[in-house]
């Protein structure tokens, strides 16, 4: 026991710095974020483990995380990549196919981890991948469900497909997936210590059969639900695939004043980006509190969460790049009503 221990010495991460780095980047999602650093590091110990010719095994802690658009999943995966210095492949499940139809197999996943290290193999067989949109490829039974999407079939093979990767050994796995490869181009790949992220927003759980609605989209006093594998199940899931994913996250909405903050506060925080980008061309860019509040609730109505800032500060903004260098000199506060402005010239 005592030898086992020494090694974890060798980790100089811990969940804390895990989380504590995760929270630089990300706003919010404080429950996730503890989730996430717990289950990156005993990826970690596993690794290390395994490594030092432990022979009982200790099973991958890949992870499902369930939240609406635009509340940081991919960004937060994206970032723990980065923290633990390993490879990140971004996937959107609905792309793939069953072997032998047209589309993606589903190990162009690993290739395009080949890709992201330039096809260094080892670095790869200690990456992320990341399969957005996995609420896509759940069975749909005819009827019960609104009937349009019946994508029965295909979900059900894609998820059977996914099942060999996520558990899996070794793999071959096509060398260059961006390009037009031919078919021969395959190399091995070890993907056991490889983890897997699934992501998805499950905006229609509240459709249910039975019209209870279950998830986070319930509202009220209660609080809210947690998703269990009976929901997930019910919702299309094979529960092999849902044994492979037994690290799950819930993910909150983003608020108002989350998104104010998101816009100002955390490392890369796009407000300081464009006061920096002001200030190349001697001009003080500020912000009201107001618009700032005002460019929140912009993105809240289109429901895209945070992903909708971005676009909004462009157009508000718009104007200002436009004449920049010939105001050099100025300090320009934007006030809500800048915010009316460009919103409602977007809208006419
Ligand atoms: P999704 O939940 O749909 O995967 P993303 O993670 O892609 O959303 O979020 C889109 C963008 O919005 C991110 O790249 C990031 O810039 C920003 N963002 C989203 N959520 C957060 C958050 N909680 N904290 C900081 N930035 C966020």
């Amino acid at each position: 026991m005592k030898e086992k221990r020494e090694i974890y010495r060798f980790l100089h991460v811990t969940p804390r710095r895990i989380f504590e780095q995760l929270d630089q980047y990300v706003i919010g999602q404080k429950h996730a974020k503890e989730v996430l650093a717990i289950a990156a590091y005993n990826h970690l110990k596993r690794i290390e483990y395994l490594k030092f010719g432990g022979e009982v095994s200790i099973r991958k802690s890949n992870i499902l995380m369930m939240g609406p658009s635009g509340c940081g999943k991919t960004y937060l995966a994206r970032t723990l990549a980065r923290i633990l210095d390993v490879p990140f492949a971004y996937n959107d499940a609905t792309a793939f196919t069953e072997a032998g139809y047209y589309g993606e197999d589903v190990e162009v996943a690993i290739g395009r981890l080949l890709y992201a290290t330039n096809q260094n193999v080892s670095s790869a067989e200690n990456g992320i991948v990341f399969i957005d949109e996995i609420d896509k490829i759940a069975r749909r039974s005819g009827g019960a469900r609104t009937g349009a999407g019946a994508r029965d079939i295909g979900g059900e093979g894609v998820q059977q497909a996914l099942l060999k990767i996520l558990e899996g050994e070794k793999i071959f796995v096509p060398l260059n997936v961006t390009a037009h490869w031919n078919k021969y181009d395959y190399v091995e790949i070890d993907i056991s210590n490889i983890l897997f992220i699934c992501a998805g927003s499950f905006s229609d759980m509240n459709e249910q059969p039975d019209g209870n609605p279950i998830g986070f989209f319930n509202e009220g006093t209660q609080g809210p639900h947690e998703v269990s594998t009976e929901d997930l199940t019910r919702y299309g899931f094979l529960p092999e695939l849902l044994g492979r994913l037994p690290v799950r996250v819930q993910l909150d909405a983003l608020t108002a004043n989350d998104l104010v903050t998101i816009l100002t506060q955390p490392r890369e925080a796009m407000v300081p980006e464009y006061q920096r980008l002001c200030a190349l061309d001697q001009i003080q860019l500020d912000f009201s509190q107001e618009a700032l509040l005002e460019i929140a609730n912009a993105a809240l109505r289109q429901k895209l969460g945070a992903r909708a800032l971005r676009a909004i500060l462009e157009k508000v903004l718009h104007p200002i790049l436009f004449v920049a260098p010939e105001r050099a000199g100025e300090r320009i506060v934007i006030e809500p009503h800048d915010v009316h402005r460009a919103l409602s010239a977007v809208v006419q």
